[in-house]
């Protein structure tokens, strides 16, 4: 079954920290078919290693959908975010929270604002008692931005002790499961008028089972939102994302699942304005749907040719001159907004008066 990860921050991948983590014959399964699509046809992509162990990454001639073939089951990948490094980390900087994170709330409030805007775009509106769903809500920092911009109740999904901890302390965010095994379990919710991931879905095995479980927990008509990372553009396959998507691959996994997509766009927002480096997918949950069969008919993808494209494109766009261009000219299109900086003074606050009371 499907389970949440949350994404550690940027660093946090220190090779010292991987030692000792291992990958053996039994982590490891075959994947029949693609897991966006469903569809049997595939090219390899792309090698990469990890653990001393050589994976492969294959491109879906149907969809363009990259993903890892055999991947390392979804316990390994738990196990990954529980590990000791991920925690450990987090309780060092416990006591300098604030300083430490400045940097990846911004960033959230960033994120937070165009999902916002995504969802505004395609027209959704939220009834008065509704309750969001963020999975891997991390720190909880964009979920209280969203919660309260359609004035929803938030909660949220953390395998993280330490993120968990804040989420509900600091922003106020009402944990109910630590992953989505544990969510699968809970039958009694009402449902949720918004579920969305950013930066999460790549890094879940089993897209299925989290999409069905996302059907169940969504209300007719609810939104789903989700934000990935654009495999057109950089080169981010790793071990950390089993799942890249691809535009055609994400609105047919989502097809798949009776979620009708009214708004899949690729943008750099809030990071870069020289590549469109992600997806934002906006989806309602229709009353109809078949089951996740395979969506049959249309012509194979020619995404190969615009990937390799694309990802030179990045290469060139990240060191300079283009780099240099490129932040001047993502300053001036996504800058921090003065409501920004008032939403990240509050959670320094609320962090620092936590911190007091930890410490009296
Ligand atoms: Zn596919």
């Amino acid at each position: 079954m499907a389970s949440s990860t949350s994404a550690p921050a940027a660093g946090v991948y220190g090779a010292e920290a991987m030692q000792g983590l291992v990958l053996r014959d039994q982590d490891m399964e075959k994947q029949a078919s693609c897991p966006a699509c469903g569809a049997g046809d595939r090219a390899d992509f792309a090698r990469h290693t990890f653990a001393d162990r050589r994976l492969q990454f294959v491109r879906c001639r149907q969809c363009s959908h990259v993903y890892l073939d055999p991947v390392p089951t979804q316990a390994w990948y738990d196990g990954l975010y529980a590990h000791s490094f991920w925690e450990a980390k987090t309780e060092t900087q416990q006591h300098q929270t604030v300083a430490a994170n400045r940097t990846q709330w911004r960033k959230g409030l960033q994120r937070a604002d165009k999902l916002i805007d995504a969802l505004r775009g395609a027209g959704a509106v939220f009834p008065a008692d509704g309750a969001l769903l963020e999975v891997g809500c991390s720190f909880g920092v964009i979920a209280r931005r969203v919660a309260e911009a359609f004035g929803l109740r938030a909660h949220g999904i953390e395998p993280s002790v330490a993120a968990r901890q804040f989420a509900e302390r600091v922003a106020g965010v009402r944990i109910v499961a630590p992953t989505m095994s544990d969510l699968a379990a809970r039958k009694e919710t009402d449902g949720f008028c918004l579920i969305y991931f950013s930066h999460v879905l790549e890094n879940i095995v089993d897209l299925d089972g989290t999409m069905a479980l996302v059907r169940e927990h969504l209300r007719d008509g609810g939104w789903l939102v989700i934000e990935t990372p654009n495999i057109r553009f950089p080169p981010s396959y790793s071990i950390f994302h089993p799942n890249c998507f691809s535009p055609r691959s994400l609105g047919l996994l989502l097809r798949r699942h009776g979620l009708q997509v009214a708004r899949l766009s690729p943008s750099g927002r809030p990071a870069t304005r020289l590549s469109p480096r992600y997806l934002t997918a906006v989806a309602q949950k229709s009353e109809e749907h078949a089951g996740a069969e395979a969506l049959k008919g249309g012509a194979p993808s020619t995404d190969g040719l615009v990937m390799k494209t694309g990802h030179l494109w990045y290469r060139l766009a990240s060191r300079p001159p283009l780099r240099l261009l490129d932040r001047w000219l993502t300053a001036r299109a996504y800058p921090t907004t003065p409501e920004q900086r008032r939403a990240l003074a509050d959670i320094e606050a609320l962090a620092e008066r936590q911190n007091q009371d930890a410490t009296d």
